[in-house]
């Protein structure tokens, strides 16, 4: 919602008030779906093919575009990255091989919070007038880095609420949350085989509420993602 390039091709032109120039956003989503599903298109297959074929150097993918409550879109996807571990082959009784597979999921996946107080959940305010999502290209190139990464996450990559529209499901006679949140703190990273018999990957995590993603990915999709 607050990419600027696509508020750049909606009809009218934006308030100098930041609230509510943020009220107009949101508004324009809601209004004109059919610019919004375009637009999701062309940076989806631009960002794949700069940032997965070239950053990643991924050889293969296949993604999917939904539509939540018919409004925001998303994409699901897979990538075959060049040189990662494989998985189906790995021999788990030699531990070279297991670190050696941990140490490349380590380098691609992230959990960490810079901003250490979150830790159990505690919040802290976000300026929403200051969404480092709302930043041109300009003012990317022009910010600190390491601020703008921490910008990121405390707005956009955090599962801070959970309810029943979204990821609460009732198990065993209670509601818990889908995406099985608060997950475990980890002071190191663990690739192992659990009790189903399933191959799991698990970064280490200073946050119960952070989702684990991918830095870079994050700092150029500039918008919540999974990885
Ligand atoms: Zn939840």
């Amino acid at each position: 919602m607050q990419w600027p390039d696509l508020h750049k091709l909606m009809p009218g032109t934006s308030p100098t008030d930041p609230h509510e120039a943020r009220k107009w956003r949101r508004q324009n989503v809601i209004d004109n779906p059919h610019i919004v599903a375009h637009y999701m298109h062309l940076r989806h297959s631009m960002f794949r093919e700069e940032v997965f074929e070239h950053f990643h150097q991924a050889t293969d993918y296949w993604s999917r575009y939904e539509w939540q409550h018919r409004g925001s879109p998303h994409v699901h996807g897979f990538l075959w990255l060049k040189n990662a571990p494989n998985m189906d082959t790995l021999n788990w009784d030699d531990p070279i091989e297991v670190i050696s597979a941990k140490k490349y999921f380590d380098k691609c996946v992230h959990a960490i919070n810079p901003r250490e107080g979150h830790q159990h959940n505690i919040q802290i305010g976000v300026n929403v007038d200051d969404h480092p999502s709302v930043k041109d290209t300009k003012q990317i190139f022009q910010s600190d880095p390491m601020i703008d990464y921490e910008e990121l996450i405390n707005c956009v990559e955090r599962h801070i609420t959970c309810n029943e529209k979204s990821c609460l499901r009732k198990k065993g006679g209670k509601m818990v949350c889908w995406y099985h949140t608060p997950w475990d703190l980890c002071d190191h990273s663990k690739l192992y085989i659990d009790e189903q018999g399933e191959k799991k990957y698990e970064p280490r995590r200073n946050d119960d509420r952070v989702n684990t993603h991918n830095r870079e990915t994050l700092m150029m999709w500039r918008a919540n993602i999974d990885w």
